[in-house]
């Protein structure tokens, strides 16, 4: 076989993908049909793909690349630290500088008592450690029963069996099944689901469903409740503002334990370090990844209280759970480093300074647009929700995500990254996105818009369902 490079033609790279890669969250007789954008370069906001256009990614990847593409100081770091010390473990009573040092910063920056840190090499792992630590934290405090976690429908927590059992997506639930011992209840998403309520009234409404559900199951059986600060690969859901503090009080009153994902919220996202900081909550554990590393090294983790690292660390028997990569010392080095760049070059007070006000301005305004609805954005995670009537809140005839697909593709075309989640358009720039930057995102996305409104009227999908 010949060896496979940047060099060979697109369409010979995409008939090897197709042939061999088995892509996640994709239909591979699709990917045979119309082969995968091939990427081959990035750098800042900007990837490059295989045929030279140049794209600006709306999305920071799958919402990692917070520092931006191509920064020398993380090559460095990873190369330093394959040198001095590629790999070793956690386990057995071993240990290395970079999970120290990494454990030590996470402990610094994260808000209250959360000062110690599981490691694992992403969010889906970092949650399926949660389940198994809040249950044994049950056990050894005497009360095995307490086991059930309650989760949100249209939550994210990954897509592991324990992940995705959390995640409230029914799609991925059919995708081989769920694990007992996890309950949902209903998603904080006022625009599609308020009726005529007003947003707080809803707010508390939901997170009452809480509630409901610890009294339903009985709260000898609940060991914790997770949720993310905003739900993201739900479609960047923001609370309303009631939400929040209503479930804090509910946790507080029954003694469940609080899980925050901040798997997309963490370090910088909303404009704090950490989302929770952003919405005022108090979590006994914090899932952390993607933007930890910026998506340069697989790591994730989870940051836990003092007293469920007591209460688990104080047994005689060990807690029997870990991964071969558990800290590993090369993604933990390139961690730490990111960390340092976000601190150092103020990445966050850009972010609340800079970026979130310049963007604020024009994303708003893409309410004029005739099939924009509501436009949310806290921090750098925004959404637009399409609409054929913005009065009524109504959704499209057309069965869900078929305007929203429209418009992505749209924005494909235009050499634009943003996402779509049914029909609504969502987007998460690398947090180092100057505001020139800015200027092209939304005018692709303006254009995208026009587009497809037009190809939507004219396809005759513009009803109301
Ligand atoms: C992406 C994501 C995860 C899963 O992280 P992976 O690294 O893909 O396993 C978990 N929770 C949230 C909120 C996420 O957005």
């Amino acid at each position: 076989m010949n060896k496979i490079t940047n060099h060979l033609p697109t369409a010979e790279l995409q008939a090897l993908d197709a042939a061999h890669h088995m892509h996640p969250f994709t239909s591979d007789a699709a990917l045979a049909k119309r082969g995968a954008r091939v990427i081959t370069a990035a750098k800042g906001v900007w990837l490059t793909d295989s045929e030279g256009n140049r794209i600006i990614d709306g999305m920071a990847g799958l919402w990692c690349v917070n520092v931006g593409y191509g920064r020398e100081e993380l090559a460095e770091a990873a190369a330093r630290q394959i040198r001095e010390l590629s790999y070793y473990n956690t386990f057995f009573m071993t240990t290395h500088v970079p999970a120290i040092a990494l454990a030590a910063k996470l402990a610094q920056l994260a808000p209250g008592d959360l000062n110690h840190v599981f490691f694992a090499s992403s969010g889906s792992e970092a949650n399926d450690t949660n389940i198994r630590l809040v249950r044994r934290y049950w056990d050894i405090k005497g009360q095995p029963e307490k086991r059930v976690i309650i989760a949100r429908r249209n939550g994210y927590h990954g897509s592991t069996m324990g992940g995705g059992s959390l995640g409230g997506m029914t799609y991925i639930h059919a995708a081989g099944g769920k694990i007992d011992g996890i309950e949902h209840i209903g998603q904080p998403h006022w625009w599609a689901e308020g009726g005529d309520m007003t947003p707080e009234e809803f707010g508390l409404m939901r997170a009452r469903e809480l509630e409901e559900k610890i009294l339903e199951l009985g709260v000898e059986k609940v060991a914790a409740f997770i949720g993310e600060p905003i739900q993201g690969a739900g479609g960047v859901i923001v609370p309303p503002s009631t939400y929040w503090p209503e479930i804090q009080r509910i946790c507080d009153k029954y003694g469940i334990l609080l899980i925050v994902d901040e798997v997309i919220t963490g370090f910088g996202r909303t404009g704090n370090w950490f989302g929770s900081q952003t919405f005022g909550i108090k979590p006994h554990i914090m899932t952390i990844a993607k933007g930890l590393s910026s998506g340069y090294q697989p790591i994730g983790g989870s940051i836990v209280c003092d007293e469920i690292a007591h209460v688990v660390g104080s047994a005689d028997d060990d807690f029997n759970h870990g991964y071969t990569y558990s800290g590993h010392p090369v993604a933990a080095a390139v961690a730490l480093e990111n960390l340092r760049i976000i601190e150092e070059d103020g990445v966050i007070d850009h972010v609340r300074d800079v970026a979130h006000p310049y963007l604020a301005e024009r994303w708003h305004a893409l309410a004029d647009h005739p099939m924009v609805g509501e436009t949310k954005l806290v921090g750098l995670m925004g959404a637009l929700q399409l609409t054929p009537n913005k009065e009524k809140r109504a959704k499209f005839a057309a069965k869900p995500g078929t305007v929203g697909l429209r418009t992505r593709e749209r924005c494909f075309r235009n050499n634009l990254v943003m996402r779509h989640v049914y029909d609504r358009m969502i987007i998460s720039p690398p947090l180092v996105i100057t505001p020139e930057e800015i200027d092209v995102l939304i005018a692709r996305a303006r254009l995208s818009l026009d587009e497809a409104y037009k190809q939507v009227r004219e396809e005759g999908l513009w009803q109301e369902a």
